[in-house]
Protein backbone atom coordinates (compact mmCIF):
# COMPACT_ATOMS: atom_id res chain seq x y z
CA UNK A 1 0.00 0.00 0.00
CA UNK A 2 1.62 3.43 -1.15
CA UNK A 3 -1.30 5.54 -2.14
CA UNK A 4 -1.54 7.33 0.38
CA UNK A 5 -3.41 10.90 1.29
CA UNK A 6 -3.00 12.96 4.41
CA UNK A 7 -5.85 14.90 5.39
CA UNK A 8 -6.07 17.70 8.28
CA UNK A 9 -6.07 21.08 8.58
CA UNK A 10 -3.11 23.93 8.36
CA UNK A 11 -1.02 23.83 10.90
CA UNK A 12 -2.27 20.05 11.83
CA UNK A 13 1.52 19.09 11.28
CA UNK A 14 1.26 17.50 7.84
CA UNK A 15 4.00 19.31 6.26
CA UNK A 16 6.51 17.72 8.55
CA UNK A 17 4.89 14.65 9.00
CA UNK A 18 4.72 14.08 5.16
CA UNK A 19 8.55 14.58 5.12
CA UNK A 20 9.07 11.77 7.21
CA UNK A 21 6.46 9.55 5.87
CA UNK A 22 7.69 9.87 2.01
CA UNK A 23 11.40 8.99 3.59
CA UNK A 24 9.89 5.61 5.68
CA UNK A 25 7.58 4.74 2.25
CA UNK A 26 9.95 5.93 -0.10
CA UNK A 27 7.33 7.61 -1.93
CA UNK A 28 7.13 11.10 -3.89
CA UNK A 29 5.38 13.60 -1.57
CA UNK A 30 3.32 15.22 -3.97
CA UNK A 31 1.84 18.88 -2.32
CA UNK A 32 -0.44 21.17 -4.32
CA UNK A 33 0.47 23.77 -1.40
CA UNK A 34 4.69 23.57 -2.18
CA UNK A 35 3.60 23.44 -5.93
CA UNK A 36 1.83 26.32 -5.96
CA UNK A 37 4.13 28.14 -3.74
CA UNK A 38 7.04 27.37 -6.78
CA UNK A 39 4.65 28.66 -9.39
CA UNK A 40 4.67 31.80 -7.31
CA UNK A 41 7.83 31.91 -6.56
CA UNK A 42 8.82 31.42 -10.70
CA UNK A 43 6.40 33.98 -11.77
CA UNK A 44 4.96 31.87 -14.16
CA UNK A 45 1.16 32.47 -15.45
CA UNK A 46 -0.04 30.05 -12.82
CA UNK A 47 1.53 31.48 -10.22
CA UNK A 48 0.43 34.84 -10.99
CA UNK A 49 -3.09 33.56 -11.05
CA UNK A 50 -2.96 31.67 -7.84
CA UNK A 51 -1.25 34.36 -5.39
CA UNK A 52 -4.25 36.61 -4.59
CA UNK A 53 -6.08 33.37 -3.69
CA UNK A 54 -3.38 32.06 -1.57
CA UNK A 55 -2.64 35.03 -0.02
CA UNK A 56 -6.27 35.77 1.27
CA UNK A 57 -6.44 31.67 2.31
CA UNK A 58 -9.21 30.76 -0.39
CA UNK A 59 -8.98 27.55 -2.68
CA UNK A 60 -7.35 27.98 -6.18
CA UNK A 61 -10.29 26.48 -8.22
CA UNK A 62 -10.68 22.72 -8.74
CA UNK A 63 -9.90 23.20 -12.45
CA UNK A 64 -6.80 24.62 -11.94
CA UNK A 65 -5.72 22.24 -9.25
CA UNK A 66 -6.53 19.08 -11.31
CA UNK A 67 -4.79 19.85 -13.74
CA UNK A 68 -1.60 20.38 -11.92
CA UNK A 69 -2.01 17.15 -9.87
CA UNK A 70 -2.93 14.95 -13.15
CA UNK A 71 0.44 16.31 -14.75
CA UNK A 72 2.29 15.15 -11.38
CA UNK A 73 1.10 11.90 -10.62
CA UNK A 74 1.56 11.14 -14.74
CA UNK A 75 5.59 11.33 -13.59
CA UNK A 76 7.00 8.32 -13.93
CA UNK A 77 8.23 8.41 -10.27
CA UNK A 78 3.85 8.03 -9.16
CA UNK A 79 3.63 4.66 -10.68
CA UNK A 80 5.11 3.00 -7.45
CA UNK A 81 2.87 5.25 -5.14
CA UNK A 82 2.74 8.50 -3.80
CA UNK A 83 2.00 10.79 -0.68
CA UNK A 84 -0.68 13.23 -1.93
CA UNK A 85 -0.92 16.49 0.68
CA UNK A 86 -3.27 19.11 0.58
CA UNK A 87 -5.46 17.74 -2.10
CA UNK A 88 -8.19 16.72 -2.69
CA UNK A 89 -9.37 19.34 -0.61
CA UNK A 90 -12.83 19.79 -2.16
CA UNK A 91 -15.79 16.82 -3.12
CA UNK A 92 -15.14 18.31 -6.59
CA UNK A 93 -11.20 17.34 -6.45
CA UNK A 94 -11.97 13.94 -5.00
CA UNK A 95 -14.12 12.83 -7.51
CA UNK A 96 -11.43 14.34 -9.87
CA UNK A 97 -8.49 12.05 -8.48
CA UNK A 98 -11.37 9.11 -8.96
CA UNK A 99 -11.71 9.70 -12.58
CA UNK A 100 -8.04 10.14 -12.79
CA UNK A 101 -6.97 7.16 -10.92
CA UNK A 102 -9.49 3.70 -10.60
CA UNK A 103 -12.09 3.95 -8.05
CA UNK A 104 -10.58 2.81 -4.68
CA UNK A 105 -6.77 3.16 -5.94
CA UNK A 106 -6.09 5.55 -2.76
CA UNK A 107 -5.33 3.11 -0.15
CA UNK A 108 -5.76 5.22 2.71
CA UNK A 109 -6.40 8.66 3.57
CA UNK A 110 -4.52 9.34 6.97
CA UNK A 111 -6.06 12.52 9.33
CA UNK A 112 -3.91 14.46 11.47
CA UNK A 113 -6.63 16.10 14.04
CA UNK A 114 -5.80 18.73 16.15
CA UNK A 115 -8.11 21.26 17.43
CA UNK A 116 -8.90 24.78 15.56
CA UNK A 117 -7.31 26.44 18.51
CA UNK A 118 -4.21 24.81 18.31
CA UNK A 119 -3.40 24.99 14.93
CA UNK A 120 -4.59 29.13 14.85
CA UNK A 121 -1.77 29.30 17.75
CA UNK A 122 0.76 27.57 15.46
CA UNK A 123 -0.11 29.27 12.24
CA UNK A 124 0.45 33.09 13.56
CA UNK A 125 3.61 31.15 15.64
CA UNK A 126 5.18 30.16 12.19
CA UNK A 127 4.53 33.44 10.42
CA UNK A 128 4.66 32.68 6.81
CA UNK A 129 3.89 35.54 4.34
CA UNK A 130 0.05 34.20 4.05
CA UNK A 131 -0.65 33.59 7.80
CA UNK A 132 -2.40 36.47 8.72
CA UNK A 133 -5.25 36.55 11.19
CA UNK A 134 -8.10 37.18 8.74
CA UNK A 135 -6.76 34.06 6.15
CA UNK A 136 -6.32 31.63 8.57
CA UNK A 137 -9.52 32.22 10.14
CA UNK A 138 -11.05 31.53 6.62
CA UNK A 139 -9.19 28.62 5.68
CA UNK A 140 -10.16 26.86 8.88
CA UNK A 141 -13.53 27.86 7.62
CA UNK A 142 -13.30 26.35 4.19
CA UNK A 143 -11.86 23.24 6.04
CA UNK A 144 -14.86 22.73 7.66
CA UNK A 145 -17.12 23.50 4.71
CA UNK A 146 -14.92 22.33 1.88
CA UNK A 147 -12.50 19.38 3.38
CA UNK A 148 -14.08 18.13 6.48
CA UNK A 149 -16.50 16.20 4.04
CA UNK A 150 -14.22 13.83 2.75
CA UNK A 151 -13.70 12.30 5.45
CA UNK A 152 -16.89 10.59 4.74
CA UNK A 153 -15.79 10.21 1.57
CA UNK A 154 -12.96 7.81 2.43
CA UNK A 155 -14.41 7.03 5.75
CA UNK A 156 -17.18 5.60 3.55
CA UNK A 157 -14.79 3.49 1.83
CA UNK A 158 -13.33 2.56 4.43
CA UNK A 159 -10.02 3.83 4.10
CA UNK A 160 -10.03 6.05 6.49
CA UNK A 161 -7.88 6.53 10.04
CA UNK A 162 -8.07 9.40 11.86
CA UNK A 163 -4.77 10.32 14.74
CA UNK A 164 -4.03 12.08 17.12
CA UNK A 165 -1.71 15.46 16.07
CA UNK A 166 -0.73 16.53 19.83
CA UNK A 167 2.19 15.74 21.33
CA UNK A 168 5.47 15.69 19.60
CA UNK A 169 6.82 15.05 16.03
CA UNK A 170 8.04 11.13 16.89
CA UNK A 171 4.89 10.08 18.72
CA UNK A 172 2.40 11.46 15.80
CA UNK A 173 5.17 10.02 13.17
CA UNK A 174 4.70 6.48 15.21
CA UNK A 175 1.06 6.96 15.41
CA UNK A 176 0.93 6.99 11.86
CA UNK A 177 3.23 4.45 10.94
CA UNK A 178 1.46 2.22 13.03
CA UNK A 179 -2.20 3.34 11.95
CA UNK A 180 -0.81 2.77 8.10
CA UNK A 181 0.77 -0.49 8.76
CA UNK A 182 -2.08 -1.72 10.97
CA UNK A 183 -4.35 -0.98 7.16
CA UNK A 184 -2.24 -3.12 5.24
P1 LIG B 1 -1.18 24.38 1.78
O1 LIG B 1 0.30 24.52 1.75
O2 LIG B 1 -1.65 23.00 1.41
O3 LIG B 1 -1.75 24.80 3.08
O4 LIG B 1 -1.77 25.34 0.65
C1 LIG B 1 -1.55 26.73 0.65
C2 LIG B 1 -2.63 27.43 -0.17
O5 LIG B 1 -2.59 26.95 -1.51
C3 LIG B 1 -4.06 27.16 0.28
O6 LIG B 1 -4.46 28.05 1.29
C4 LIG B 1 -4.84 27.37 -1.01
O7 LIG B 1 -5.00 28.74 -1.30
C5 LIG B 1 -3.91 26.80 -2.04
N1 LIG B 1 -4.14 25.34 -2.25
C6 LIG B 1 -3.27 24.32 -1.98
N2 LIG B 1 -3.80 23.13 -2.30
C7 LIG B 1 -5.04 23.40 -2.79
C8 LIG B 1 -6.11 22.58 -3.28
N3 LIG B 1 -6.02 21.24 -3.32
N4 LIG B 1 -7.24 23.21 -3.69
C9 LIG B 1 -7.36 24.55 -3.67
N5 LIG B 1 -6.40 25.37 -3.20
C10 LIG B 1 -5.25 24.81 -2.77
Amino acid sequence: MTRLVILGKQGAGKGTQCALLVEHYGIPHISTGDMLRAAVAEGTPLGLQAKAVMDAGDLVSDELILGIVEERLAQPDAEAGFLLDGFPRTAAQADGLTELLAPGSIDLAVNIDVPDAVVTERMLGRGRADDTPEAIARRLELYAAETAPLLEYFGGQGRLVTVDGLGSEDDVQARIVDAIDDAR
